[in-house]
């Protein structure tokens, strides 16, 4: 196939990019999603009925471009997404893992399973960071490995004593998911929350009685302990849980991105203002070009790198023939 841009990952940044893209008159736009639906965080991680904040880690951000939202549940968020693919005609190519991406003269060459799937004149890497989510620095013994969880479950766990460990919003958000059912300890190496939402905080407050928070609390090691799982801490204390839930963020695909070519300083991806790497048209936007993402993050910088796409490789015809470029992938 060859296509204009290819688009890897149908969460929020890929998805505005193609809708910003199309909207744009450019046609020949196709996304690659390894999964077989869209946004795989969103509906993977959150759990049902969760919160869509607009305001996130403290990113208090306005659209940029066309893709917009007001907080919002899961649900809504996920049906309004899919109104951007049918209002703008967007092509998705699910259960195909962009797993390399070659330079060939002037296009790139999309890989999966070592098989050329687009050729391409521009390339937007969209993959979130959550295909890897953070692990923690000591091992998880093989014995415990199937009651430790890096998202939460579709169906959730009832009557179970569970330990979440983490101190951001989607660590809150689960031990508050879970308090309904389950008896719910929540542990975080720090004193206090990080960058926690207000409607996270007033949540917290609601079930103060419901969740056991174990705050200033380092996890030393895991051991198996009669189907459960026995934590160990740093001060000596022990306690016996039947899951445990990390939370703990996601960390950049950087083997991917490295075998791609990507330049990487002081541990990230090296982009210029607009998401562009130090491979001449090959973007990267929303979670994966920053360490602080959101969804807003993601629609805007997906705006931003359209944009500069749509300015220095479709506009300035002394920068680029696209014409021809685009006739030539016919
Ligand atoms: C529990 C939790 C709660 C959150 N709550 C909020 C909130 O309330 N508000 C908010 O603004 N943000 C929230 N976030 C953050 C938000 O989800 C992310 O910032 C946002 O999803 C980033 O969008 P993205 O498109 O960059 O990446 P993602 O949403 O991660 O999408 C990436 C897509 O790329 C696909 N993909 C990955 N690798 C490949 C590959 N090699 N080939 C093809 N496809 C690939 C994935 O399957 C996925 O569909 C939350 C995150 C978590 C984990």
């Amino acid at each position: 196939m060859k296509t204009f841009v290819s688009i890897v990952g149908a969460g929020p940044a890929g998805l505005a990019a193609a809708v910003e893209l199309k909207a744009n008159g450019i046609k020949e736009v196709v996304v690659f999603e390894k999964e077989g639906d869209i946004c795989s965080t969103i509906r993977k991680f959150y759990p049902p009925q969760k919160r869509v904040d607009k305001v996130f880690k403290g990113l208090n951000l306005n659209a940029q471009g066309i893709c917009d939202f007001e907080t919002e549940t899961k649900e809504a968020f996920l049906e309004r997404m899919r109104k951007y693919i049918k209002d703008y005609n967007i092509e998705i190519k699910f259960n195909t893992r962009v797993d390399g991406v070659e330079k060939i003269n002037d296009l790139y060459k999309l890989k999966h399973e070592n098989s050329t799937i687009a050729e391409s004149f521009i390339v937007i890497v969209a993959t979130g960071v959550f295909d890897n989510p953070k692990k923690p620095s000591y091992p998880i013994p093989e014995e415990v490995k199937n009651k430790v969880f890096f998202r939460i479950p579709k169906e959730l766990p009832k009557n179970e004593k569970i330990l979440v460990v983490g101190g951001g919003n989607s660590a809150v958000e689960t031990a508050c998911a879970l308090s309904g059912s389950c008896d719910v300890f929540l542990s975080y190496r720090r004193k206090k929350f990080f960058r926690i939402n207000e409607e996270n905080l007033k949540e917290l407050e609601k079930r103060k009685n419901k969740i056991r928070f174990l705050l200033g609390s380092d996890i030393e090691r895991l051991e198996p302990a009669a189907q459960q799982v026995k934590v160990i801490f740093k001060d000596g204390s022990e306690e016996i849980f039947s899951k445990i839930f990390y939370c703990l963020g996601g960390s950049t695909p950087k083997d991917f991105l490295k075998k791609i070519g990507i330049e990487f300083i002081n541990g990230k991806p090296k982009i210029d203002e607009f998401g562009e790497s130090n491979l001449e048209r090959i973007f990267l936007i929303g979670d994966i070009a920053t360490d602080r993402g959101s969804i807003m993050y993601a629609f805007n910088t997906a705006h931003k790198a359209v944009k500069r796409i749509v300015e220095k490789y479709i506009l300035k015809e002394d920068k680029i023939d696209t014409d021809s470029s685009i006739n030539s992938l016919s």
